[in-house]
């Protein structure tokens, strides 16, 4: 296997255990992006394997456990499904969707894989994954899959790629989260088609919603609303750019035989919000990640702070926001600053009664904070 050396120096960050190099670390400037490498110091000592990438992150760590990524790849699928299986995840009549596998978290940068009853859907965000494809697909069959879907087309940004089926085919049409049925669309969906992190905040939703008129924000395929609506909302708003989005949302509530409490509006959040009506007594603000970059953060504080302090204008008394960032590049600390600020700025008095984070099937390991990336606060205006 090549081998990749680091800068004299610059190590310290490897050996703590974080995954990531970047290029300013490194000897040589990485000639081809998801090639498997011995990653090792300056004078030759090696520090594990990993892969090669292009931009600022030059190199991803898999760690010295393992002698060769195939033996990584086994072992680490093995542990993540234990790890599922100890939180309760698994063989369970009520929950068919789970993240299975979540990158960084459980050992190898760059690989997705989520649960969908007997289909996994793997999302590689390396071509380092590749050659492995088979391996993996294997692996998972030994774990129960009877099908295994490859997204690599949109995270791997290369159109001449080809999304798929690995083994078997969709046998199914709707899952359960919780007990709560969805369409899940994995092949033309967002991600792998389900915002599996959010499962336990939308839990909080549904013993909130009773009775309230509720607003879902950046709603997708309205996660949030068919739990509102089980948990006996009076009425539900989804609203989404995505027409495709917002019209699942609207088959969603209709698995529930809830259809009439629910309108589904495909329309741009911000501009909703400068005008959004009063008396919505439950809000959930669910907006993508607006820090696609460090260099864009301070552009993206001013949108979340915006958006928050519409809303919280617009809001009645007694009434409960649920505010979420899933921005990697924005720490827990600036986002409730910045929900602060939009506070002040509503003229609002807003208590905060919980943090809220991404489900327990997506964990990040303490060396690598970047990985805790969804943060959420329970807010409640008087
Ligand atoms: N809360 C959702 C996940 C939200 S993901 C769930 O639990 O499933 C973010 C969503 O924001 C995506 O569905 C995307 O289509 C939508 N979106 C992005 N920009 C938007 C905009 N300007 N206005 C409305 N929706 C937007």
């Amino acid at each position: 296997m090549k081998k990749c050396y680091l800068k004299k120096g610059k190590d310290r960050s490897v050996l703590r255990g974080h995954p990531w190099v970047f290029s300013g670390a490194l000897k040589a400037e990485v000639e081809k992006a998801g090639e498997w490498m011995e990653l090792c110091d300056h004078q030759g000592t090696s520090l594990g394997l990993g892969f090669t990438e292009n931009g600022s992150i030059a190199f991803k760590s898999i760690g010295s456990a393992f002698p060769s990524p195939e033996q990584a790849i086994v072992t680490r699928l093995q542990e993540a499904h234990t790890l599922r299986k100890d939180q309760g995840l698994v063989d369970r009549k009520d929950l068919d969707i789970y993240r299975l596998f979540f990158a960084e978290g459980d050992g190898l940068p760059g690989l997705i894989i989520d649960s969908y009853g007997a289909h996994a859907v793997v999302q590689i965000h390396s071509r380092a994954y590749l050659e492995h494809l088979e391996l993996i697909t294997e692996q998972l069959v030994l774990l129960g899959y009877r099908a295994v879907y490859l997204r690599q087309r949109s995270s791997l940004r290369d159109e001449k790629l080809e999304d798929g089926y690995l083994m078997g085919k969709r046998e199914e049409e709707v899952f359960l989260e919780n007990g709560i049925p969805f369409h899940v669309d994995w092949e033309q969906g967002q991600k792998t088609g389900f915002f599996i992190d959010q499962r336990d905040n939308r839990q909080l939703v549904r013993k909130l919603a009773s009775g309230k008129n509720v607003l879902n924000l950046f709603s997708y395929t309205g996660g949030f609303s068919s739990y509102a609506l089980k948990g006996g909302a009076r009425s539900v708003v989804s609203l989404d750019s995505s027409q495709a989005a917002v019209e699942m949302a609207c088959r969603n509530a209709e698995l529930l035989d809830a259809a009439q409490k629910h309108t589904g509006l495909t329309e741009d959040a911000f501009d909703y919000l400068k005008k959004m009506p009063e008396g919505f007594d439950l809000v959930v603000l669910d907006p993508p990640a607006f820090v696609k970059s460090p260099r864009s953060r301070h552009r993206a504080v001013q949108a979340y702070k915006r958006i928050n302090a519409w809303a919280m204008k617009a809001m009645p008394s007694s009434s409960t926001l649920l505010t979420f960032s899933c921005s990697q590049h924005l720490g827990r600390e600036l986002f409730a600053s910045t929900v602060r600020a939009a506070a002040i700025e509503s003229g609002r008095e807003v208590r905060l009664l919980q943090h809220l984070q991404q489900s327990v099937d997506h964990p990040s390991r303490m060396e690598h904070p970047e990985g805790e990336y969804l943060k959420g606060l329970l807010l409640q205006l008087k």
